[in-house]
């Protein structure tokens, strides 16, 4: 575990965060700055950075918390809707390197947008689609 790793030192017990549920491969907790009240990150107790660098059981893991929690935190915290996502890589806005789910609890009329306002408007590639699909996928 990284010493300096603020997500690993929640993990071990050594830094204080509002736990909501942990199980043997992740722990969910309320984000220190929220953007909306319930704003949740999940995370894997074992240090990784980007989301490929978890093993596979680990990231379905995730997944499955984040399934389970999405409908529980709307609830608790009467939202219409929730914005789930992970900033993958410091380029992608990612300040914690250490991989985190967010879940963003959304209502009707609360100013945000999709996730499709995360970058402007692009004309559209100049790559054939079927040449990038087919160029992502020789690198499986
Ligand atoms: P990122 O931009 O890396 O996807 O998001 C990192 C998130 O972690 C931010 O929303 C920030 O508020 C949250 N955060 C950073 N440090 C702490 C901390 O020590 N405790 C908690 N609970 N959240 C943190
Ligand atoms: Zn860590």
């Amino acid at each position: 575990m990284p010493e300096s790793c603020i997500f690993c030192r929640i993990a071990a017990g050594e830094a204080t965060a509002a736990k909501i549920t942990e199980d043997e491969q992740t722990i969910a907790f309320l984000d220190a700055n929220p953007l909306s009240p319930g704003h949740t990150l999940v995370i894997p107790r074992t240090h990784a950075t980007r989301l490929e660098d978890m093993d596979p059981e680990t990231g379905r893991a995730i997944l499955d918390q984040l399934r389970v929690l999405a409908p529980a935190i709307e609830d608790a915290v009467d939202a219409d809707a929730t914005t789930v996502g992970f900033n993958n890589g410091r380029a992608a806005g990612q300040e914690v390197p250490h991989v985190h789910g967010h879940i963003i609890p959304r209502s009707r009329g609360d100013g945000g947008g999709p996730i499709h306002a995360v970058l402007p408007r692009q004309s559209p590639p100049e790559e054939e689609p079927e040449d990038i699909a087919a160029s992502i996928a020789t690198r499986l």
